[in-house]
């Protein structure tokens, strides 16, 4: 299980395997969502996610906060197979890597 921590400190434990779903806080309705360039197996994401990006600006996503897991890279960008999809009209097509680098 992951333990899920929105920017209003309510805590929320998901399973692996809500990575990609978007949910909605149950206290302040903020929409989170699980990311990571790889599968994890049940338990593999205890203790992980967390470090997160909020989407800013743009079309789409807005006030999204993408809590970001696991070792692999993240894929960003236009493409619908990437991890974090962003349509803004300035993202490259081909995406870019988000370097994870778990320091603990
Ligand atoms: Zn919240």
């Amino acid at each position: 299980m992951i333990e899920v921590t929105c920017g209003c400190e309510t805590a929320t434990r998901l399973p692996e395997s809500a990575i990609g779903t978007p949910f909605c806080c149950p206290h302040c309705q903020q929409t989170i969502q699980l990311v990571s360039g790889e599968a994890l197996a049940e338990g593999a994401g205890t203790g992980d996610f967390d470090a997160w990006l909020t989407v800013a600006a743009g079309p789409g996503l807005v006030g999204t906060r993408l809590l970001l897991g696991g070792v692999a890279d993240v894929l960003i960008g236009k493409r619908p197979d990437c991890q974090i999809v962003l349509p803004a009209p300035l993202c490259v097509d081909s995406g870019s890597f988000l370097f994870i680098s778990d320091t603990t």
